[in-house]
């Protein structure tokens, strides 16, 4: 099967939520809005999901509104904040440059509609510095945004002591929780702020998210308009199954979480036979303030398409050059550019994300197929 080293695109569906999925598609397959027997089963279960992934995060469940993903979760935390700063005359958001594409694209599609929107780079370590986003915040501002986890360095940001801050300013804040929910402990102290993720972060399935609504919101303005569901916050029917799988999968990351100090292993094993074996690389971020699951690495004198292609088809080890998303570009990382790389760095790096699933054996053949493909390359 090849060693898959590419999890932060997507992970390895968990079995328990393969057969809680398939269970639920066999026997509980109505329509949760019908008033039917069928229907309330299928309502029952996404309510127990629902209080599921509440205790997981520490959140009321009412709080939960659930999505496609975390692409529509932020979409549709971007379209909130923008009418209620509309309505209220505040036109300005803050937002950091490491963002996601789900969040910087709807900011360019906000900066059409007349909004200005303060873009924060990241210091060289990959870290956006809370001082760096408080200098841009205005009378105006109507939202910070800033991630969890950056998808390309895995490096931790800090969105804690943001969400303080934007909270004694009484300011909204947003965070793409998405490589940070089923990793970290994460949830609590974001009271009133929202966050968002997607299920096939942490060994869920596809196509199906949350976004988490601050406590305390008077109003919601929602994207999709339609039926009933999620309480007229979000239109459309449920994904039963997807929704049972994410709360299924977010309680087994959280009783597997406990054993993970094997991926920390996996990660400083891999970035120490790069230096020790194939050498000329470089870390981008650093590996203290980054999650224990993505390394991201830059090869001198190797353009990282090329390294990803042969790792792929001649050793059968599946990493990446970047986020799924913009796969294909030739374009040097927008992330890695702006904490201030050179578009050499930036086109020859590599990232690699682990999953419980890998082990240390597979970290030792990774490092001998890419010893071999760079010297080919070089
Ligand atoms: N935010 C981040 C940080 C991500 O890594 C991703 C997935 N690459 C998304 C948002 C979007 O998630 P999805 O494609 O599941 O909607």
């Amino acid at each position: 099967m090849g060693v898959y080293l590419d999890n932060a695109a997507t992970t390895r569906i968990d079995d328990k939520v393969l057969a809680a999925m398939t269970d639920l598609m066999r026997e509980s397959w109505g329509n949760p809005s019908a008033v039917h027997g069928m229907g309330l089963a299928a309502r029952g279960e996404i309510e127990k999901a629902r209080s599921m992934i509440g205790a997981c995060l520490s959140v009321d469940p009412a709080r939960i509104v659930f999505t496609s993903g975390a692409t529509e979760a932020n979409n549709t935390a971007l379209n909130h904040y923008a009418a209620e700063g509309e309505r209220k005359g505040n036109r300005h958001m803050v937002v950091s440059a490491i963002e996601h594409h789900s969040i910087i694209e709807y900011c360019c599609y906000l900066e059409k509609r007349g909004f200005e929107v303060s873009i924060v780079n990241p210091r060289s370590n990959g870290t956006v510095y809370v001082s760096d986003v408080e200098k841009e915040i205005r009378k105006d501002t109507c939202l910070v945004c800033l991630m969890g986890v950056n998808n390309e360095t895995g490096m931790i940001q800090p969105y804690e002591p943001l969400a303080m801050l934007c909270r004694e300013r009484a300011i909204p804040y947003h965070c793409d929780a998405t490589q940070a929910v089923g990793h970290i402990p994460f949830g609590t102290f974001l009271e009133n702020a929202s966050f968002s993720f997607s299920a096939h972060k942490f060994h869920g399935p596809k196509g199906v998210g949350c976004l988490v609504l601050p406590s305390e919101l008077s109003q919601f303005n929602k994207l999709l308009h339609g039926g009933a569901q999620e309480g007229y916050r979000r239109a459309g029917t449920e994904s039963v199954e997807g929704i049972v799988g994410m709360a299924v999968a977010l309680a087994e990351s959280k009783r597997e979480g406990l054993h993970t100090s094997d991926i920390k292993w996996m990660k400083k094993r891999l970035w120490s036979g790069l230096q020790h074996k194939v050498g000329g690389v470089v870390l981008n971020g650093t590996l203290n303030g980054s999650i224990s699951y993505i390394l991201n690495v830059s090869f001198e004198g190797v353009q990282s398409d090329a390294l990803v292609s042969m790792l792929s088809n001649v050793y059968e080890v599946y990493c990446s050059t970047g986020s799924a998303c913009c796969s294909g570009t030739t374009e040097p990382n927008r992330v890695l550019k702006s904490m201030g790389l050179s578009d050499a760095q930036a086109l020859g790096s590599v990232r690699f994300s682990f999953s419980r699933y890998n082990t240390l054996e597979e970290i030792d053949y990774t490092i001998q197929s890419i010893s071999n493909a760079v010297s080919v390359l070089r």
